[in-house]
């Protein structure tokens, strides 16, 4: 295995330090010591920050795995946390807040999903996802206490969107895509502007309805794990026809408002997710590079891309 990176933990740098501090502030981690006081050096990469890691209930030893490839690659993971590991996750954010935030996984019909939802944002996570697998299309009003929560607690949501695999051939499943297209989002980032929707796997293959409703809402953007970068590596260049609004006026509404915080490319609209094993992160981190070249996103963006928009949501220092 090759190291081309120093193996530096980033929250050594004072000023990552100093980011997380705020971050922590309120929160239950901020007794936490931060870092180990050695000194950042201009060869520190950027910090990726994944939004798409499921917690690996068959791994017993996830959390150090994945603090390995965190230290590694200098990742910050959103651990995708089925309700049952709640604990487990948390004492390991609590331990390790510049690797891990934790993310709720929780079904959203099951009768007692409110209640999680009131115990997970106590206990101090982060938000929920990924959402999935539901017996109703996303925006039915059933499920609206939940968004109603996640609204006041200012979360992140990540929807599983488009396509979705089959576990069983031989019994009846009540799963379907349908209920999970990428045109529900819209109504869920309407209806609950405080939360920040975010819809896993581009809307596969809705590709053009999940971007432009990224384009006209400030709040929703869409992570592109899963097997669309595989399947679209020989015309990832159509990725511009399908993000195409860079340098145009019909940018979406939030950059006319805060013209300061504006990227005029539309790919900024896009964020890391890798949706993978532990072991083909670095794969994921490869396919998005080669996209960013196909596309000729421009450097800014690449950064925000892969951590720096998802670290202003989360609150966390750039990384440098
Ligand atoms: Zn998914």
């Amino acid at each position: 295995m090759s190291h081309p990176l120093p193996r530096r933990r980033f929250l050594t740098h004072a000023g990552a330090a100093a980011g997380w501090s705020a971050l922590l502030q309120g929160t239950p981690y901020n007794a936490l010591p931060l870092g180990h006081g050695v000194s950042a050096s201009p060869e520190m990469p950027d910090r990726i920050v994944d939004m798409h890691v499921h917690f690996d209930e068959k791994n017993p030893n996830f959390i150090a795995d994945l603090r390995k490839l965190s230290d590694r690659l200098h990742l910050t993971a959103c651990v995708l946390t089925p309700f049952s590991y709640r604990k487990v996750v948390l004492d390991a954010a609590k331990q390790y807040p510049a690797e891990i935030i934790p993310f709720g996984s929780v079904d959203l019909d099951a009768p007692d999903v409110v209640k999680q939802v009131e115990e997970l944002h106590a206990m101090g996570y982060r938000g929920l996802g990924e959402l999935e697998f539901v017996k109703k299309p996303y925006n039915d009003p059933s499920y609206f206490p939940v968004y109603e929560l996640a609204n006041r607690y200012g979360w992140i949501v990540l929807f599983h969107t488009g396509i979705v695999l089959r576990r069983k051939f031989d019994e009846p499943e009540d799963v379907a895509s349908g209920r999970m297209r990428p045109i529900y989002l819209e109504e869920i980032a309407r209806r609950f502007p405080k939360i920040t929707v975010l819809g896993a796997h581009c809307g596969n293959p809705e590709y053009e309805w999940a971007a432009e409703i990224a384009r006209w809402n400030p709040n929703v953007f869409f992570d592109l794990s899963g097997s669309t970068l595989t399947k679209m590596q020989a015309r990832l260049a159509d990725f511009q026809r399908i993000f195409w609004w860079s340098n145009t006026d019909w940018q979406s509404p939030e950059w006319k408002v805060k013209p300061a915080d504006s990227d005029p490319s539309a790919f900024a609209k896009i964020v890391f997710g890798s949706d993978t094993g532990l072991g083909e992160i670095e794969s994921v981190v490869k396919q998005y590079h080669a996209m960013f070249d196909a596309c000729a996103v421009p450097q800014h963006t690449r950064k925000m891309i892969m951590g720096g928009t998802l670290a202003k949501m989360l609150g966390l220092s750039d990384g440098h």
